[in-house]
């Protein structure tokens, strides 16, 4: 699949069917029979597409590039055959993705930026800086690398928007990449099975409320009070516990659907047990789901993940008082798969 492509020329890969076929002027079954080599065969070179004219093939070769992203390192976790590709962007950017392996169930964690200008202190995204945002074709295509190879049968491989970045701070791209990513001449892939995270960007929740599809939403939450989610998240000095959580409710009011808070454990720092009582007051008359994750160390950051006995007893905790939360097991840490450290490893390489 892999072809370089120019900088100069613009990628189909962001482009619709109906809309590859307007742009390129050719006939509807064209642009779909291009979506379709690029999106279900992950095939980006022209050549290739052997069931289009070679006159078609020819001007497009001339004229335009399949794809964003060329793979620069990918690596397979032996234990958990978690997958980790690290990207390159046209302008020598980099950008990484994960395929997470949960028995039969495959869940791919997708970037929509490169860097983060959130500055979670705990995120080696965080600490690179902000560089730029991705476009709805390299937000995508990260799908498409990953996706390669693998022999999904009749599973759907669920998505979540919660590499690197804000995706609520390149709001328009990640939505035009749900339009492409469910598009039934490529992945297919249902709503319910796409999953966009955010840091607690408010005016992003407010706009998804008015989304009308059915992809989830998940808010990291990380601390149940401004003291200490001023520290850890710095955009709730911007839009603090109260306003994010009446926007949060606002979304489930008017939407009917779940909301998911991810909390990711720090030992000595939001594991205790007044940890557990905030967050009992502050969601527990939410319909929502709690996603507890054992922290994944991250050099020089000074955070550690509690023992599993803490972990456990906090998810306990949350289960008597009726909230449903889950513990996730962590997979692929022997290849550098939590937030930001394939990348980081690389730009300190540099
Ligand atoms: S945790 Fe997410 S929002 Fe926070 S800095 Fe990292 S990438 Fe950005």
């Amino acid at each position: 699949m892999e072809q370089t492509p120019d900088r100069q020329q613009p990628s189909l890969s962001e482009l619709a069917p109906a809309r590859m076929a307007e742009e390129l002027g050719i006939k509807p079954f064209q642009g779909r029979q291009i979506f379709r080599w690029i999106h279900q065969k992950k095939v980006f070179d022209f050549d290739q597409m052997t069931d289009l004219s070679k006159g078609l093939r020819k001007t497009l070769s001339e004229n335009y590039s399949a794809n964003k992203l060329t793979l620069a390192e990918i690596s397979e976790s032996p234990r958990s055959k978690t997958k980790k590709a690290l990207l390159r962007l046209h302008d020598g950017e980099t950008v990484e993705s994960v395929l997470l392996r949960d028995r039969d169930r495959i869940t791919l964690c997708i970037s929509t930026q490169v860097g983060c200008a959130v500055k979670c202190t705990f995120c080696a995204t965080g600490m690179s800086g902000f560089a730029r945002n991705l476009s709805p074709g390299e937000i995508v295509e990260q799908a498409l690398y990953l996706l390669a190879g693998e022999k999904l049968g009749d599973r759907t491989p669920n998505i979540v928007f919660m590499g690197m970045g804000e995706p609520f701070r390149n709001y328009d791209a990640t939505v035009e990449s749900i339009r492409l990513l469910s598009d039934p001449e490529g992945l297919g892939i249902g709503a319910r099975k796409m999953t966009v995270s955010t840091a607690g960007e408010v005016p992003g929740i407010e706009r998804f409320a008015e989304e009308n599809w059915q992809v989830r939403l998940s808010v990291s939450l990380h601390a149940a009070n401004d003291t200490l989610r001023d520290e850890l998240v710095p955009l709730n000095r911007k839009y603090n516990l109260d306003r994010l959580m009446g926007s949060v409710k606002a979304y489930i009011e008017s939407t009917g659907r779940q909301v998911t808070f991810e909390w990711t454990l720090l030992e000595g720092v939001n594991d205790t047990t007044n940890d557990i009582r905030e967050l009992i007051d502050l969601v527990g008359d939410t319909k929502c789901f709690v996603n507890l994750i054992p922290y994944n160390p991250v050099a020089g950051l000074g955070y550690t993940p509690p023992p599993l006995p803490v972990c456990e007893a906090f998810r306990d905790a949350l289960a008597r008082e009726g909230i449903k939360a889950t513990l996730r097991v962590e997979r692929g840490q022997d290849i550098d798969a939590a937030c930001g450290q394939l990348r980081r490893r690389h730009l300190d390489s540099r």
